[in-house]
């Protein structure tokens, strides 16, 4: 049967800040467990929170990117529930006047560009982590709970649910972590909890109202929520095939060995959390002239990047996309410019080809690069000047990328200089037809492919660096004297 999927994401920010929301201790990760805590970050009775002003900023920066509408004046509520984890017994949030509103972001999709909502953003505090530790034969089991996390600001972003498959939800996802990164709100890393995803995903028929949602909860990597989403849609779309009522809002966790989503429990309702404001923290004000000069001081985001890259480049699409989303890349490559007269397609070329592929076998990136933009200006410079054929320019490249030795100082050395003199090119040749007789046979009777035979002899010869063009037409033309010769007009 037919249905339409609709997903909507939660992501959970970890904002770059030197010390937590509410206290003055650090947040470095991987710190010994509660090394990091005070009576504040620990929820003892009697603590006061104050406000770490740098997190409001980092949350106005983000929500000026996406196009939010920034509150003139924010508040933060208790959203009360028991565990571990959470000391105080409430986690404070922004319930009712979130940091901003209303905003969108340019998201481009495998169909097309499309702008995805922003319904808001909103600082709240991070809990502790517990770990279980299951019963042995000597014990019988038991839980720790570190509060290093405790308190460590977060930003809170939910998009429209707008999305329609796993493959959007994913790029989505992709898109702000690549924003988050550009603005240095985050280091973005997923692996250390740093960025998280909640999704939300109802299925429903065309033209009727959208289903009941069920929420993912901790979905850790980009795999992870693809699969998960892309599980849950097919288990619901056969409940809503089978006529099973999809009337329940449940969260469930996704279990990565059985590839499957798990029941966790049926959703909270918002009066399940007894959200009040926050009696310790006052309502925050935002001045109207600092958002001016915090979003003056915006840098330019991949988005606008792209575009630059479309209109002063003329890049294709994919090159123009490709470049912009990856800030290391989009700088060596306009570093690349400064130094290089010829097209910025032939850059973008090398960059996204033969550069990529080597970063991908070595598993590093733009910024681990050996050799820097003036060296690979140089090298294509060499190739423009026809110094070198663009065989040798990639054996060159795979040295600068081992070694970072500069490309002229490899050409010199290695004797790699592309040999253009056609008296030098045509001895070449005619010593290689004197010792291949029976491909110049194969050839005078119609065989074509032997070409290529010979120009292969020419290049082993030369180890690659005669000019491939110049060798054609030399090849040819001696051929072709060759067969003069035999009918007698010579
Ligand atoms: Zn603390």
């Amino acid at each position: 049967m037919n249905y339409e999927t609709v997903i909507g994401l939660e992501v959970h920010v970890q904002l770059k800040t030197k010390s937590k929301l509410w206290c003055g201790c650090a947040t470095t990760f991987g710190a010994a467990p509660n090394s990091q805590v005070c009576p504040v970050c620990l929820g003892l009775p009697g603590s006061l929170p104050v406000l770490n002003q740098k997190a409001v900023e980092l949350g106005v920066r983000t929500g000026l990117a996406l196009n939010c509408t920034i509150a003139v004046c924010c508040r933060f509520d208790r959203k009360q529930y028991f565990y571990p984890d959470l000391p105080k017994g409430y986690q404070i949030t922004q319930f009712h006047q979130p940091l901003g509103r209303g905003g969108w972001v340019e998201v481009p999709f495998a169909a097309g560009q499309r702008r995805v909502g922003i319904t808001e953003i909103h600082l709240e505090e991070e809990a502790g982590r517990t770990a279980h530790f299951p019963p042995e034969a000597d014990n019988p089991g038991y839980s720790l709970v570190d509060y290093n996390r405790s308190g460590l600001p977060l930003l809170e972003i939910v998009t429209a649910p707008e999305l329609r498959s796993p493959e959007e939800a994913r790029t989505m996802l992709e898109t702000l972590k690549v924003l988050l990164e550009e603005l240095e709100v985050t280091d973005g890393k997923m692996e250390e909890g740093s960025l998280r995803c909640d999704a939300n995903l109802s299925v429903h028929r065309p033209g009727e109202p959208l289903g009941k949602r069920v929420e993912l909860k901790n979905l850790n990597s980009f795999r992870a929520m693809e699969a998960a989403l892309a599980f849950e849609a097919g288990r619901q779309g056969v409940l809503l095939t089978n006529g099973a009522p999809l009337d329940r809002e449940e969260a469930r966790t996704w279990n990565e060995a059985k590839r499957k989503t798990v029941f966790m429990r049926f959703k909270e309702q918002a009066t399940d959390y007894r959200y009040f404001p926050e009696p310790d923290l006052p309502p925050v004000s935002i001045d109207g002239q600092w958002v001016e000069r915090l979003a003056a001081g915006l840098p330019e985001l991949p988005e606008a990047r792209r575009g630059r890259y479309l209109r002063e480049f003329r890049l294709p699409a994919d090159d123009a996309l490709l470049l912009s989303k990856n800030k290391a890349a989009a700088v060596f490559f306009e570093a690349v410019l400064g130094f290089y007269n010829g097209e910025a397609k032939t850059v973008s070329n090398w960059m996204l080809g033969d550069v990529t592929r080597l970063l991908k076998e070595e598993k590093i990136g733009f910024t681990d690069l050996k050799f820097g933009p003036e060296d690979l200006a140089a090298l294509l410079s060499f190739l423009d000047r026809n110094e070198i054929s663009g065989k040798i320019a990639k054996i060159v490249l795979a040295e600068m990328f081992q070694t970072g030795t500069p490309p002229a100082a490899i050409i010199h050395a290695r004797g790699l200089f592309q040999i253009n003199d056609p008296q030098a090119i045509k001895a070449l040749v005619l010593e290689t037809l004197a010792a291949n007789g029976e491909a110049v046979r194969a050839y005078k009777s119609g065989k074509e492919k032997a070409v290529a035979f010979l120009v292969g002899d020419v290049m082993r010869k030369s180890k690659g660096r005669v000019n491939p063009e110049l060798l054609d037409r030399i090849l040819k033309f001696e051929l072709a004297v060759d067969e003069i010769k035999d009918i007698g007009l010579d």
